[in-house]
C-alpha cells in the first residue's frame, strides 16, 4: 500500500511531469495505486497523491475494471455543464457539488503503452476531470465559488481538529 499525501501539503499544488517511459515500474506503480485507491474507498487517484509527481492517474467506476491513464491530454470539453458531488482522498471526509463540463474527450496511454482515445460523459467524465486537475496541481475546491470553497475547507479543518483531540 502507498501512503496518501493529505491536504495541506505543498506537493498537491505542483505540476506533474510527463511519464518518460511506460516501463514495468510504471505498470507496477499503477497496480499499487489501484490497490491504494480501493483500500481508501476512492474512485480515482493521481500520482501526486502518492507522492509521485508524474502524469498518471487511475480510476474505477463501480462495476467496471480499473483504468490507468498515463500522459493524458483532454482535447475537448463539452459546452454543456453538469453538477456532481465530489470528494478527494487527499481531503478526506468532505464532499461538495462542483460544476464542470458534462463530457470530455481524452487521449492517453494505458499501462501497456497502448495509445487510447476516449469520449465520455457522466460519472466517468467527472472522475477524469478531477484526476486530470491533480496533474496540474489543482484541487477540486479551486473549481468552486470562493464562498463555497471556504466553507468546505473550514469543515475540513474542523473535522481534522476533532480527530486529533
Ligand atoms: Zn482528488
Amino acid at each position: 500500500m502507498l501512503d496518501l499525501v493529505i491536504y495541506p501539503d505543498d506537493r498537491l499544488h505542483l505540476q506533474s511531469a510527463p511519464v518518460e517511459s511506460i516501463s514495468k515500474e510504471i505498470a507496477e506503480l499503477a497496480r499499487e495505486m489501484v490497490e491504494t485507491m480501493r483500500a481508501a474507498g476512492g474512485v480515482g487517484l493521481a500520482g501526486v497523491q502518492v507522492g509521485r509527481l508524474e502524469r498518471i492517474f487511475v480510476l474505477q467506476v463501480p462495476e467496471q475494471d480499473p483504468q490507468v491513464f498515463i500522459n493524458p491530454e483532454i482535447v475537448n470539453f463539452s459546452d454543456k455543464v453538469a453538477t456532481f458531488e465530489e470528494g478527494c482522498l487527499s481531503i478526506p471526509g468532505v464532499y461538495a457539488d462542483v460544476l464542470r463540463p458534462a463530457a470530455v474527450e481524452i487521449n492517453f496511454f494505458d499501462e501497456t503503452g497502448r495509445k487510447k482515445n476516449l469520449t465520455t460523459d457522466g460519472y466517468l467524465a467527472r472522475i477524469i476531470q478531477h484526476e486530470y486537475d491533480h496533474l496540474g496541481g489543482t484541487l477540486f475546491y479551486e473549481r468552486m465559488k470562493s464562498g463555497a470553497a471556504r466553507r468546505l475547507l473550514k469543515a475540513y479543518e474542523k473535522r481534522k481538529g476533532s480527530e486529533q483531540e
